[in-house]
Formats: C-alpha cells, sequence, structure tokens
C-alpha cells in the first residue's frame, strides 16, 4: 500500500507505537490521584505538556489537551464567545475553514451572534485587510485557519494580527494542518488560541491540543470536574498524551525541504502531460500538499482506479468525501462546481520515498494516457 492522504490522518511512527505500548500497560492511573500510581501519571502528563508547548513557544500552563482538532476548535470558539458579556456580538472567519470551525460559527449564529465570512482569493488566500475592514465595534472573536488541509495554503496570521489586535480582538487560529509541518511559535504568530491535533503528525488519534494564552477568558464547554485548569473536564488520557508528546519530538523542520521536493518532482511530472492544473499554486504552500484539477476527469474515478493499484488519494477533504458536495474551499476560490469534482488531494508524508513518488506518477500518468486515448476513440467513432 502507498499512503498519500496524510492531511486526512497518518499511521502512528514506530517510536510513539513504542511509547504507547508501554504507557497504556504501566502508565493506567488517573492523575488526580493521591497514590503512586496517580502521581506516576501526572508527572508523564506534564511531562507531556511541556514537550508540546515547549514546541509551539507557549508556557505549559497555556496549554491544555482535548479529544483533537475538532474539540479545541469548539473549545476555542465555544468556550470564549458564550463567556464574553454583551448581547450584540460579532464574530469574523473565512470562507474556507475546517468543518469544525465553521460549524461552531453556525451554532453561534443560531445562539444569536452575527458572523461574518471573508472571502479568499483565487489561491485561497485571505486578504489581511479585508478582515480588518470587517472588524465592527463589537466584534470579539476573528478565527482564521494557519494551513489549508485541502490545497496547504497558508494565510498570513501575523499580518491579520497585527491589524486586528489593537482593537480589543480575540485571535483563534486553527493550526491543525500547520503544526509540526511549519514552524509554529505562538508569541510570533500574536495568537489567543491555537488548535492542534496529534493524528495528522503520525501521532494517535483522539488526543490534541488547545493553546490558550494567559489571561484569555475562555470558559469550559463540558462539565464535570476540574481537569485542565477547569477548562476541560474528563479524566486525561496520558497513554495518548505521551504518543502526541513523543509525535512532536519527531517532527524536524529539515523534513519540509525533503517533502516539498517530493511534491515539485510529482507536480512537474504530473503538469507535464497537460491539462492539469494546481489548486492553490503558492510558494508558500504546505510542503507535503498538492491539490491538482484535472481538466474534464472525474476525481472520484482517479481515486478509486489509484486505489485498485494500492494507492491512497483523495478528494478534497476526508469530512466532505463520500458526500457528493464539491468542495467548499475550491468553490471559495472561484473554481466551478464541475473543476472542484474534477480536483484531487495528494498529501505526502515524511516515510514517502522517491520511489513511492514514481510508482504514484506511473499511475496517475497512465490514467491520463488511457482516459485520453478514449477520449481520441470517442471522438474517431463519431467522426
Ligand atoms: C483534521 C483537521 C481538524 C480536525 O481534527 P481532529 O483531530 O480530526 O478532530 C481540524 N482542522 C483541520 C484544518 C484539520 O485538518
Amino acid at each position: 500500500m502507498l499512503y498519500f492522504d496524510h492531511n486526512a490522518t497518518t499511521f502512528l511512527a514506530p517510536e510513539v507505537t513504542d511509547t504507547m505500548t508501554v504507557a497504556l500497560r504501566e502508565v493506567f492511573g488517573n492523575a488526580s490521584s493521591t497514590h503512586r500510581q496517580g502521581q506516576l501519571a501526572r508527572q508523564h502528563l506534564e511531562q507531556s505538556r511541556r514537550t508540546i508547548a515547549r514546541f509551539l513557544n507557549a508556557s505549559p500552563a497555556e496549554f491544555i489537551f482535548t479529544s483533537g482538532g475538532t474539540e479545541s476548535n469548539n473549545l476555542a470558539i465555544l468556550g470564549l464567545v458564550r463567556n464574553l458579556p454583551g448581547p450584540y456580538k460579532h464574530v469574523i472567519t473565512t470562507a474556507i475553514e475546517h468543518p469544525s470551525v465553521l460549524e461552531c460559527y453556525r451554532q453561534l449564529e443560531r445562539e444569536g451572534v452575527e458572523v461574518t465570512y471573508v472571502g479568499v482569493d483565487s489561491r485561497g488566500i485571505v486578504d489581511a485587510r479585508e478582515v480588518e475592514r470587517n472588524l465592527r465595534p463589537n466584534t470579539v472573536l476573528v478565527s482564521v485557519m494557519h494551513a489549508n488541509n485541502e490545497v496547504g495554503t497558508i494565510q498570513s496570521i501575523k499580518e491579520i494580527a497585527g491589524l486586528i489586535r489593537h482593537r480589543n480582538v480575540f485571535l483563534h487560529c486553527d493550526g491543525v494542518q500547520a503544526f509540526g509541518k511549519i514552524g509554529v511559535d505562538v508569541q510570533e504568530l500574536d495568537v489567543d488560541l491555537y488548535s492542534i491535533s496529534a493524528h495528522k503528525i503520525f501521532g494517535p488519534k483522539g488526543i490534541g491540543g488547545l493553546y490558550v494564552r494567559k489571561g484569555t477568558p475562555l470558559r469550559g464547554i463540558q462539565h464535570g470536574g476540574r481537569h485542565e485548569r477547569e477548562r476541560r473536564a474528563g479524566t486525561e488520557n496520558v497513554p495518548a498524551a505521551m504518543g502526541f508528546a513523543r509525535a512532536v519530538e519527531l517532527c524536524e523542520p529539515s523534513i519540509a525541504d525533503a517533502l516539498a521536493d517530493l511534491r515539485d518532482r510529482f507536480e512537474a511530472e504530473v503538469l507535464y502531460r497537460g491539462g492539469v492544473v494546481i489548486n492553490g499554486a503558492t510558494p508558500g504552500r504546505l510542503p507535503n500538499t498538492s491539490n491538482l484539477l484535472f481538466c474534464g476527469l472525474s476525481a472520484e474515478a482517479l481515486v478509486i482506479a489509484l486505489d485498485r493499484k494500492g494507492i491512497a488519494v483523495s478528494t478534497g477533504s476526508a469530512c466532505s468525501s463520500g458526500s457528493v458536495e464539491p468542495s467548499h474551499v475550491l468553490l471559495a476560490m472561484g473554481r466551478s462546481r464541475d473543476e472542484a469534482r474534477s480536483s484531487v488531494r495528494f498529501s505526502f508524508g515524511r516515510y514517502n520515498t522517491a520511489e513511492d513518488v514514481r510508482v504514484l506518477i506511473e499511475a496517475v500518468t497512465a490514467f491520463l494516457s488511457r482516459l485520453r486515448a478514449n477520449v481520441r476513440l470517442e471522438r474517431s467513432l463519431v467522426v
């Protein structure tokens, strides 16, 4: 099997499996318990927190564990906006956010909050000044994702922060795809809330985290014990936290160049065949992501053909695949519904080799040749 769908999820890095196998056996205590087993679990939990916080350039007290990126986004948005005073609240987000952000804002709309969805240009980039222009006196929160999961475009979070922070507006950033793939420094980005998840970086599913800048008036959205500084009730999943920290330690910034090399070689070979366009072709794109529009072709057909050869790729996001709706991200970038349905995402990971990519290129180009031969045949039959 060849796997090129890392933006949907990843398998466990072998080192993560090793750490977690031991932890699942031995670190079973409740981190809130006084006895030795409890204290051992607490120590491992706090050590994991320190590792991940350091990677974000945050203090450990500013990082809380959640069940994943979806929960982090829910906690950041609902936990902040519901806790802020005033009956008339306004928030701003973008048209290309992950559903776990967009659906929180839809929920807030039902609760009477006004929401502005700013658009993006044809490359998938949010104009920071457009965000600024939409600020109102009652704007309380802005959510802009760091890197897009479907096309890989990266937003200038720091520039947006510079334009809104003096207005007393909080800034939330969904960093699930950026974290571990590009350098992330929450101080430098100047964000208040930053969501991350383990399973996109060769860590386990079901654990993620939220950076909450000191002093941010965030209130938990699930109720129970006083875990995670009273912001996330529930017994902590310590083995998963340990696996998450191990996965973070394995993220080497130098991998980005090697990934970009693989990705660029792949794109050059496929684009050479003609009739193929890159969606979101920006220089600063995530190094592992390639979203290609195959003009006139059914993306689903290509995904299925590759799957028959044991090659995993996907159409758009995992959350919307299986549904017939075209990608909201590609539509926001100005692609037509047909173009969106002709687009396939290839997302590489650090265990992919040059040989893997050679096999992928061969499979894709063979598919294109076969298809075009059929089209020529059909045309010749018509004439
Ligand atoms: C995967 C993803 C999420 C959701 O994270 P989970 O841990 O799967 O809940 C949120 N945002 C983005 C950009 C993602 O790619």
